[in-house]
């Protein structure tokens, strides 16, 4: 699959300072658009990042993350759907 096969259905914001940067969203993510970022939030973790394009929306990484309120998914609704 590749990138431009994954319409941006979705997007995330990762609450930096809330991330201990465990890794696990980057590993439950399927399409692998979220990364660890270089530079180190407030308490010293590398905070998850979105690379900005190709999520799906699907919220596995939400699940899959153990602190609350660290990432937020957003949906877009179909703008061009199909009536
Ligand atoms: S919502 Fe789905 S596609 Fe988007 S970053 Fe999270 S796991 Fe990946
Ligand atoms: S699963 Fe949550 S705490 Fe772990 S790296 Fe991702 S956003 Fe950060």
């Amino acid at each position: 699959m590749t990138d431009e096969t994954v319409a941006d259905r979705g997007s995330v914001e990762i609450a930096e300072d809330l991330c201990k940067g465990c890794g696990l969203c980057l590993l439950a993510c399927p399409v692998r658009v979220l990364v660890l970022a270089e530079h180190l939030n407030s308490y010293g973790y590398h905070p998850a990042r979105y690379v900005g394009r190709g999520c799906t929306g699907c919220g596995v990484c939400y699940y899959a993350c153990p602190e609350p309120a660290a990432i937020t998914v957003y949906r877009r609704e179909a703008a061009a759907a199909r009536a």
